[in-house]
């Protein structure tokens, strides 16, 4: 009995996932659809056909973000973990969200430390959660009205652990959206996934961290990621070095 209502919960959340995924794929779809048509239906004038196919492309685009993100979150616990330099992965962070911010207007300052820190994560998958906490807080800020958007993103190290502070003084979240932060499908924007902060909480959690979170409607939120250093077992050595890691983008 009790086998057959565990897959029964497991059926169902395969039917969810499986709906809001198949919801999150048929508007962009529908949306290259009406353009194809507009295009082959009529003459159209100098210039929108490059306008058309640009929101194809950017809808096309947006497809293969959605299916990452589902992706990440099917399978959180596989990758492997090894020691990984996070100040590269910081200097990886800020090359990849440079554009966006200020494609935004969102002045952004990403601190990184001056010699490598080591800790035990799967380095793709932290740069991912880094990803996720920026492009919020940047998005954040661009829904401001005062127009003066600012993210940063600041750390501290101590003898066992790293803190990263992503801090914006964008729109801030209510309570009753702290108490929904991290669930899967919550999000606030039209063209959300919320599934972002749901891998984040998780990639974390895996690497054996922390997260909270302040946040002040309308004056700007600050999350805090604690993380545990990666120390070699031996006494005198408090650094792994040498370990190159290879970062894919
Ligand atoms: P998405 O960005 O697709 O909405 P996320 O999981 O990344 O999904 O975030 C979920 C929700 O959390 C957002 O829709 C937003 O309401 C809230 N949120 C996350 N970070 C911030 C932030 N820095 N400032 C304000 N709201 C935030
Ligand atoms: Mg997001």
């Amino acid at each position: 009995l009790f086998i057959e209502y565990a897959q029964n919960e497991r059926v169902k959340a395969i039917g969810h996932v499986a709906a809001s995924l198949v919801h999150e794929v048929r508007n962009p779809l529908t949306a290259i659809k009406g353009f194809l048509t507009l295009m082959r239906g009529s003459r159209l004038e100098p210039g929108k056909t490059e306008r058309y196919i640009d929101i194809c492309m950017s809808e096309i685009e947006r497809t293969e973000y959605i299916l990452s993100e589902y992706l990440s979150i099917s399978k959180p616990n596989s990758d492997e973990q090894v020691p990984s330099d996070l100040q590269a992965i910081l200097h990886i962070t800020r090359d990849v969200m440079n554009p966006y911010a200020n494609l935004n207007n969102v002045v952004l300052e990403i601190e990184s430390p001056p010699e490598p820190v080591w800790i035990l994560a799967n380095p793709d998958r932290m740069k991912q959660v880094l990803v996720n906490f920026i492009k919020n807080a940047v998005e954040a800020c661009a829904d401001t009205p005062h127009g003066d958007g600012r993210v940063a993103l600041n750390l501290q190290i101590s003898t066992r652990k790293v803190t990263l502070k992503i801090s914006d003084n964008g729109v801030g979240m209510t309570q009753e959206q702290l108490n929904h932060l991290g669930s899967i499908y919550f999000s606030t924007k039209s063209s959300g996934t919320g599934l972002g902060m749901t891998f984040s909480y998780q990639a974390v959690h895996t690497f054996g961290g922390t997260i909270s979170v302040e946040s002040t409607q309308g004056a700007g939120t600050e999350f805090t990621i604690k993380l545990p250093l990666y120390r070699k077992k031996e006494q005198g050595e408090p650094w792994r070095s040498g370990v190159h890691i290879d970062i894919k983008n």
